[in-house]
């Protein structure tokens, strides 16, 4: 019998790369419990991605990549999650850019070709810093407190940037900052030197282990060029599909060991495992529900972007209720999955409470719930407006 997080696998190629998969985030589900506990960056994780050629993923194949759609990303950061959903969130960012840039052409083409190229040869990652303390979650547009200077043949940006995944790791990343004179925020591709610096303060309750740490720009030039000047498409935000992805994967690792545990616990009370009974019955119903309803969703809306190509940035609505519904019901079935389990669910020597926590994190991803349900209700208002 195939096995639920199968369900979406569509040919050879795929159940080959699922297989690959399969195999780090086994791995990585060994190591999670530690990195979790110290908070450490899981430099181990990314040395195993990089050899199995994660990073490279989405880079178009003309550049050396294997040009993967979002339906294959979704695919695969599902499973990487199983695993460890702190590197899932934490790679989904950087193969999730590579993505929305290869479709945007929001970087010019020279740019973004010496990017890909050095993903292939070097394993570089990329991710953007676009939150701030006084801004809120950029995604609700806020002014950036990080500024641009215009300065001899480029800029000189000073700031201080929150929640930077992956910034342990790092050589190059983007900045958002804001630019006084023309009174705009600019996007800029920033190196890590000297002037910047990495600020431990991820210490948080959930993904632990993805080196969101402040980072600080002290007066960093920038040459001309590393401005991002152009617009590219929209291509509706598809690539953020990588975050329910995430907390997808997350909810089936903790649903698949509330089966295992339902199925060989037998308290002595009973003449069978407490799968027999049916409130547990019930519960593994309810997480069925839960995890087939968004499943369905999320890979839906991944293969209409892949199709869709002229309709993307109308497939907004779609995508954000993808991401609302992944989110919520993966906190339900991991809700689920630990009253199963009872008491032991608490046990800092089991995965689930793990699970509970890193899950809780995807309400603070963008977008936003109540972005979701506002952006539901334009679409709604509009159309009925027609
Ligand atoms: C694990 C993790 C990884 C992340 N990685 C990155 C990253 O790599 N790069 C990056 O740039 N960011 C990253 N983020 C940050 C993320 O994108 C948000 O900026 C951050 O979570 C803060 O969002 P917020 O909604 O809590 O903040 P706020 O926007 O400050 O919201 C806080 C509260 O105020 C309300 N609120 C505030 N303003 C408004 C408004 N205008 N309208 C309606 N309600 C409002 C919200 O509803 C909420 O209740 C990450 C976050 C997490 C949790």
């Amino acid at each position: 019998m195939s096995r639920l997080i199968d369900d979406y696998i569509r040919s050879e190629d795929e159940r080959a790369r699922a297989d690959q998969i399969d195999e780090l985030a086994a791995r990585f589900a060994e190591r999670a419990a530690r990195h979790d506990r110290e908070g450490s960056f899981p430099f181990d994780n990314f040395a195993d991605l990089r050899e199995a050629g994660y990073l490279k993923l989405t880079v178009p194949k003309q550049y050396g990549g294997d040009g993967l759609s979002l339906y294959e990303l979704v695919l695969l950061q599902e499973r990487l999650a199983c695993g460890d959903g702190s590197t899932a969130l934490a790679v989904g960012w950087h193969i999730g850019q590579i993505l929305h840039l290869r479709t945007s052409r929001k970087w010019p083409e020279p740019m973004f070709a010496d990017l890909c190229r050095s993903v292939v040869k070097d394993g570089t990652m990329i991710n953007t810093f676009a939150s701030e303390a006084g801004t809120g979650s950029p995604s609700r547009g806020g002014k950036p407190e990080t500024v641009a200077v215009p300065s001899e043949g480029g800029w000189r940006i000073t700031g201080r940037k929150t929640f930077s995944t992956l910034s342990p790791i790092l050589d190059r990343f983007v900045v958002t900052a804001y630019i006084p004179g023309e009174d705009c925020t600019g996007e800029f591709l920033v190196r890590r030197t000297d002037k910047v610096s990495l600020i431990e303060t991820w210490d948080t309750l959930g993904m632990r282990a993805t080196g969101s740490h402040d980072v600080v720009l002290d007066d960093v030039f920038v040459s001309e060029e590393m401005r991002i000047t152009g617009k590219g498409e929209d291509d509706g935000g598809g690539w953020l599909l990588h975050i329910p992805a995430c907390y997808m994967g997350i909810a089936v690792a903790a649903r698949d060991y509330a089966l295992s545990f339902a199925r060989s616990y037998r308290p002595n009370t009973l003449e069978a495992p407490i799968a027999s009974l049916p409130s547990v019955r019930h519960a593994i119903g309810e997480m069925e529900i839960e995890l087939r309803t968004a499943r369905s969703l999320l890979y839906a809306s991944a293969d209409r972007w892949d199709r869709e190509k002229d309709a993307r940035p109308s497939l907004k609505p779609v995508l954000g209720l993808a991401k609302y519904v992944a989110t919520n019901n993966a906190i339900r079935v991991v809700d689920l999955a630990m009253r199963i389990v009872g008491g032991g669910s608490l046990s800092r020597h089991a995965p689930l409470e793990r699970y509970y926590r890193d899950v809780r994190a995807g309400l603070h991803n963008p977008p936003m719930d109540n972005a979701v349900i506002q952006t539901l209700a334009g679409a709604a208002l509009a159309e009925t407006a027609l």
